[in-house]
């Protein structure tokens, strides 16, 4: 893919940018550029191009607008100590997202284009990648199906963007969430697209998400579509549940068993835990197995891991057959340690023994 490079010819100035990259809330403020790329039958990929960040201007009867065939991921660049810029497991993105795209009958970007093109806009980015620990750059890439028309079908022309915002730490780390378990909306079913990172996942979700709010739960945790029985995951993350305590802890999380959405965090934190002496496990945990765990103190933490927020305690859960606290309520020592372990990696501040980091700019 030959990506043309024309950058924003007026960017943000440099005072305001610092002023925003200082206070960056998520998802607030984007960066001076996007990347955008096109697709169909007869050219493959084509007209890629870095360039100011601008509204689109589409079609009323573009097809994504109509059945929803939208993908995306999420991954972030990270201000090392001494000034460069890395990715973290930028090809695990880019195979997901080839992976998503298959599922949705989206065309599949190959892996090597995807990261040469986040590259490309972290490279003309790079002001606005934060320097504080724990802050980063979110980097947001996605694709639609861009045919316009309202016939049914896989759309015969796509496109790809790629957007970026600064982030602080979504949630406070020191602030544990609570969880409503739905046992009356699911997020994915077997055949479904669980698996997949695309938008109708969350689209469907929102209710849930509301009526967890309703309960005054910060977030929804699915279970299951057949026996609503079996955790799957949490909002837009994946569980862990730390059994035991101490050296002989075991981290849990569910196994994927096609409906859950395979997690980058929760695949490096599987490494991380092992790499920490815990023995891991990946198994089927139902809602049962947790309400009783935690009441035996068998269960002594639970937490929620994904790229945005990274670890995130879950001191409450709360259902239509009972509410019951996680240890003390508040995030434990083995989520902390794992936390600190995975963000010392990402940050530069621990040495990244399995090769996750992937520099972009010296
Ligand atoms: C993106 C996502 C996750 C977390 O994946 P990461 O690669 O760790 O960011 C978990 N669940 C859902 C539904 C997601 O969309």
């Amino acid at each position: 893919m030959q990506i043309t490079i024309n950058p924003n010819p007026n960017p943000v100035a440099d005072a305001e940018r610092v002023a925003r990259v200082a206070q960056p809330g998520f998802g607030k403020y984007f960066t001076d550029n996007m990347f955008i790329a096109e697709w169909n039958e007869e050219k493959g990929w084509h007209d890629a191009r870095l360039t100011a960040y601008a509204p689109l201007t589409l079609d009323p009867a573009t097809m994504v607008f109509h059945y929803g065939q939208e993908i995306f991921e999420g991954m972030k660049a990270y201000r090392q100590p001494d000034g460069a810029i890395s990715l973290f497991r930028p090809d695990a993105n880019a195979v997901r997202f080839a992976r998503s795209a298959a599922r949705i009958a989206l065309p599949e970007l190959p892996v090597k284009d995807f990261v040469a093109a986040v590259e490309a806009l972290v490279k003309a980015d790079a002001g606005w990648v934060p320097n504080n620990p724990g802050e980063s750059l979110y980097i947001r890439p996605f694709m639609i199906a861009s045919e316009v028309g309202l016939g049914v079908r896989p759309s015969s022309r796509a496109t790809f963007l790629i957007i970026a915002t600064p982030a602080a730490a979504y949630f406070n780390a020191a602030k544990p969430v609570s969880v409503w378990i739905s046992n009356e909306y699911v997020r994915a079913s077997k055949g479904g697209t669980g698996e997949a990172k695309c938008g109708g996942n969350y689209a469907a979700s929102l209710l849930a998400q509301r009526a967890a709010a309703k309960e005054g739960c910060d977030q929804v945790v699915w279970l299951d579509a057949v026996e609503r029985k079996w955790i799957e995951e949490m909002g837009g993350m994946n569980l862990f549940f730390v059994k035991g305590k101490g050296k002989d802890a075991r981290i849990v999380t569910p196994s994927l068993t096609g409906t859950l959405l395979p997690g980058i965090t929760r695949d490096s934190l599987l490494t991380v835990a092992d790499d920490l002496g815990y023995k891991v496990e990946e198994v089927m945990i139902s809602v049962e197995d947790w309400r009783s765990g935690a009441a035996s103190g068998e269960i002594s933490e639970t937490f929620a891991c994904g790229t945005a927020a990274v670890i995130t305690g879950i001191g409450e859960a709360k259902s239509a057959n009972g509410n019951w606290q996680i240890g003390d309520g508040q995030p434990g020592p083995i989520t902390l340690a794992l936390r600190e372990r995975l963000l010392g990696i990402q940050h530069g501040s621990q040495v990244d023994t399995h090769g996750w980091m992937s520099k972009v700019i010296s």
